[in-house]
């Protein structure tokens, strides 16, 4: 099966979150069910030089044991050790299609100075803040998740909730599609970010007023996911090949 619009899909949302600083080097992958029991994942290989230099072909496609899905998908390339993340994620809840794995150290870092992620601000990133207002969970194990039985654990940890931060590891975004993982994990990077300025600085995190979310409106996926997803394709400025 060639599925290579949804590789090269794939290859721009690892190229994405690594120009946004939340995959350093070559740790993280991506990856989207693209039927019952197979989905596209990012593997590596002897050639890899990192999550920002992915290229489509570094995306195969394998079953949900991790076993090659067609022949020659897994030849010379090996599925990431933490593979259970991504099937026990898409197997608790079939609407999470896409999940990214990523370690961005604001995250991690916010996590670790104990900031519980609530929405300080508003306007600033709509969906980011709706995403805060739903509670960001956490895995308090900063294990390599390399079990199904690990996997579960931080599935339980995730819930309901399009996000679940790993402490002392990283995050794991789930969504419908690729861009909203990666648009939901940007998201919580810039909270991250937000927050450990505001402590900096001396402040404190205050949760904007209950009011205001009357005046928060959801501006529409056109603008949430597709336009924000032109943006971050664009700012690579950077082909493929
Ligand atoms: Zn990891």
């Amino acid at each position: 099966m060639r599925l290579d619009p949804q590789r090269t899909l794939l290859a721009l949302g690892c190229r994405v979150a690594a120009a946004r600083g939340l995959a350093d080097g070559i740790l993280g992958h991506l990856s989207l069910r693209v039927g019952e029991d197979q989905l596209l994942i990012r593997c590596r290989s002897d050639t890899d030089t990192g999550l920002a230099f992915t290229r489509p072909s570094d995306i195969r496609l394998i079953g949900l044991d991790g076993t090659a899905s067609a022949a020659g998908e897994l030849d010379g390339y090996r599925v990431p050790n933490e593979l259970p993340i991504h099937v026990e994620t898409m197997l608790a809840d079939p609407r999470r299609r896409a999940v990214a794995h990523l370690h961005p150290p604001a995250v991690v870092a916010a996590d670790l100075a104990g900031i519980e992620f609530r929405p300080i601000y508003g306007a600033y990133d709509i969906p980011g803040a709706v995403l805060a207002r739903g509670g960001v969970p956490v895995f308090e194990r900063a294990v390599l998740i390399r079990s199904s039985q690990l996997g579960r654990d931080m599935v339980a940890a995730m819930g309901s909730a399009p996000v679940v931060i790993c402490r002392g590891h990283g995050i794991t975004s789930a969504a419908g599609s690729v861009q909203q993982a990666v648009l939901h994990a940007i998201s919580l990077d810039s909270l991250a970010r937000m927050s450990l300025q505001v402590m900096a600085a001396g402040g404190a995190l205050r949760e904007i007023a209950e009011t205001d979310w009357n005046e928060l409106p959801d501006l529409g996926s056109d603008f949430n996911i597709e336009a924000a997803w032109r943006h971050e394709v664009a700012r690579l400025g950077t082909q493929l090949s």
